[in-house]
């Protein structure tokens, strides 16, 4: 699996769902609870980051700091993940590649093709359920479809419902 470079994102310390949710999508997203706005805007800015944030100062800041930001200000989870698509004009969320990136490190995700490798961490029941294993490259944390993924997978119908219709 490749990574998205097209948009790189550095979310604040208030996004950490928003952060996940993105990486799931394959959006390559920094997210530290621990760091502070200088850090924030200096990163951004020579790693060529989007600032995602909920505070207006930090985003005011971005702003006048040549960095792009996009202010998370909407209701719901849904409405903030569709601001940030329409505002970078992208027009829909590919589902096929979910799970992407690590939800925890933003590490890539591999598939997992010997699933003896891995029988000591998962429930034998759910090894042999034909499920497809994936495994994050950099924390080795394990991933697969299920029910979550299939929450996943109608949040991004809905998010694509809503960029279609401000088209
Ligand atoms: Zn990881």
């Amino acid at each position: 699996m490749e990574r998205n470079h097209d948009y790189l994102f550095m979310a604040d310390a208030m996004l950490g769902k928003i952060a996940r949710k993105l990486r799931m999508f394959g959006f390559d997203t920094i997210y530290d609870p621990n760091i502070d706005d200088i850090d924030i805007l200096a990163s951004a800015k020579c790693k060529g980051r989007i600032v995602l944030t909920s505070d207006r100062l930090l985003f005011n800041k971005c702003k006048k700091n040549g960095v792009d930001t996009i202010l998370i200000a909407k209701e719901t989870e849904i409405e903030n993940l569709v601001t940030i698509f329409s505002t970078l004009n992208i027009k829909s969320v590919n589902s096929q590649n979910v799970p992407y990136l690590c939800t925890c490190c933003n590490g890539l995700l591999d598939t997992i093709k010997d699933k003896n490798s891995i029988k000591d961490h998962i429930p034998a029941r759910l090894l042999q359920s034909g499920k497809i294993f994936y495994m994050c490259t950099n924390c080795k944390k394990i991933y697969w479809r299920g029910t979550h993924m299939e929450n996943i997978s109608s949040l991004i119908k809905g998010i694509n419902i809503k960029l279609k219709s401000l088209n």
